[in-house]
Protein backbone atom coordinates (compact mmCIF):
# COMPACT_ATOMS: atom_id res chain seq x y z
CA UNK A 1 0.00 0.00 0.00
CA UNK A 2 1.40 3.00 -1.00
CA UNK A 3 0.37 6.56 -0.18
CA UNK A 4 0.46 9.65 -1.64
CA UNK A 5 2.43 12.48 0.00
CA UNK A 6 0.66 14.54 1.91
CA UNK A 7 0.74 18.38 0.83
CA UNK A 8 2.24 19.82 4.02
CA UNK A 9 3.25 23.74 4.15
CA UNK A 10 7.32 23.86 4.38
CA UNK A 11 8.70 23.85 7.95
CA UNK A 12 10.75 26.52 8.18
CA UNK A 13 7.94 28.92 7.21
CA UNK A 14 5.54 30.17 9.83
CA UNK A 15 2.30 30.41 8.39
CA UNK A 16 -0.04 32.83 10.99
CA UNK A 17 -3.17 31.65 11.53
CA UNK A 18 -6.33 33.49 12.36
CA UNK A 19 -9.73 32.26 13.66
CA UNK A 20 -12.91 32.91 11.99
CA UNK A 21 -15.09 34.68 14.68
CA UNK A 22 -18.03 32.70 13.69
CA UNK A 23 -17.34 29.37 12.79
CA UNK A 24 -14.24 29.12 15.18
CA UNK A 25 -12.24 27.61 12.53
CA UNK A 26 -8.81 28.25 12.04
CA UNK A 27 -7.21 28.71 8.65
CA UNK A 28 -4.10 30.59 7.49
CA UNK A 29 -4.41 34.35 7.44
CA UNK A 30 -4.89 34.84 4.47
CA UNK A 31 -7.62 32.56 3.49
CA UNK A 32 -9.57 35.26 5.94
CA UNK A 33 -11.25 38.18 5.47
CA UNK A 34 -10.03 40.57 7.89
CA UNK A 35 -12.84 43.43 9.12
CA UNK A 36 -11.20 46.40 11.29
CA UNK A 37 -12.95 48.57 13.73
CA UNK A 38 -12.26 52.18 12.42
CA UNK A 39 -12.12 55.14 14.68
CA UNK A 40 -16.00 56.68 14.82
CA UNK A 41 -17.12 52.99 15.65
CA UNK A 42 -17.76 51.51 12.41
CA UNK A 43 -16.39 48.49 11.05
CA UNK A 44 -14.51 48.32 7.88
CA UNK A 45 -13.35 45.38 5.77
CA UNK A 46 -9.79 45.10 5.38
CA UNK A 47 -8.77 43.64 2.18
CA UNK A 48 -4.73 44.58 2.95
CA UNK A 49 -4.72 43.59 6.21
CA UNK A 50 -2.73 45.59 7.19
CA UNK A 51 -5.13 48.86 9.11
CA UNK A 52 -4.47 49.43 12.32
CA UNK A 53 -7.08 48.69 14.33
CA UNK A 54 -8.59 45.72 16.23
CA UNK A 55 -9.28 43.60 13.80
CA UNK A 56 -11.41 40.01 13.47
CA UNK A 57 -11.80 37.39 10.89
CA UNK A 58 -14.02 35.66 8.84
CA UNK A 59 -13.91 32.44 6.40
CA UNK A 60 -14.83 34.66 3.31
CA UNK A 61 -18.44 32.71 3.14
CA UNK A 62 -21.90 34.68 3.09
CA UNK A 63 -22.69 31.87 6.05
CA UNK A 64 -19.74 33.17 8.00
CA UNK A 65 -20.74 36.64 7.45
CA UNK A 66 -24.46 36.16 8.31
CA UNK A 67 -23.33 34.44 11.40
CA UNK A 68 -21.08 36.69 12.38
CA UNK A 69 -23.27 39.60 11.77
CA UNK A 70 -26.34 38.35 13.00
CA UNK A 71 -25.65 36.66 16.76
CA UNK A 72 -23.08 39.60 17.29
CA UNK A 73 -19.89 37.99 17.28
CA UNK A 74 -17.92 40.68 15.16
CA UNK A 75 -19.86 43.35 17.51
CA UNK A 76 -18.08 41.70 20.40
CA UNK A 77 -15.01 40.90 19.27
CA UNK A 78 -14.50 44.28 17.86
CA UNK A 79 -16.28 45.55 21.06
CA UNK A 80 -18.38 48.04 18.78
CA UNK A 81 -21.81 48.50 17.70
CA UNK A 82 -22.48 48.30 14.48
CA UNK A 83 -25.34 50.61 12.50
CA UNK A 84 -27.70 49.65 10.21
CA UNK A 85 -26.21 50.95 7.54
CA UNK A 86 -22.71 49.46 8.28
CA UNK A 87 -24.25 46.18 8.95
CA UNK A 88 -25.89 46.07 5.43
CA UNK A 89 -22.13 47.34 3.82
CA UNK A 90 -20.68 44.10 5.22
CA UNK A 91 -23.53 42.06 3.98
CA UNK A 92 -23.50 43.54 0.95
CA UNK A 93 -19.11 43.03 0.70
CA UNK A 94 -20.04 39.21 1.64
CA UNK A 95 -22.47 38.64 -1.29
CA UNK A 96 -19.74 39.46 -3.53
CA UNK A 97 -17.79 36.62 -2.12
CA UNK A 98 -19.38 33.62 -2.99
ZN1 LIG B 1 -16.03 30.83 9.30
Amino acid sequence: MTRKKSISPAPARHIPQRTCVACGEVRPQRELVRLVRVSGGGVEVDPTGRKMGRGAYLCPAPACWQAGLKKGRLEYVLRTALTGENRQQLIKYSQGLG
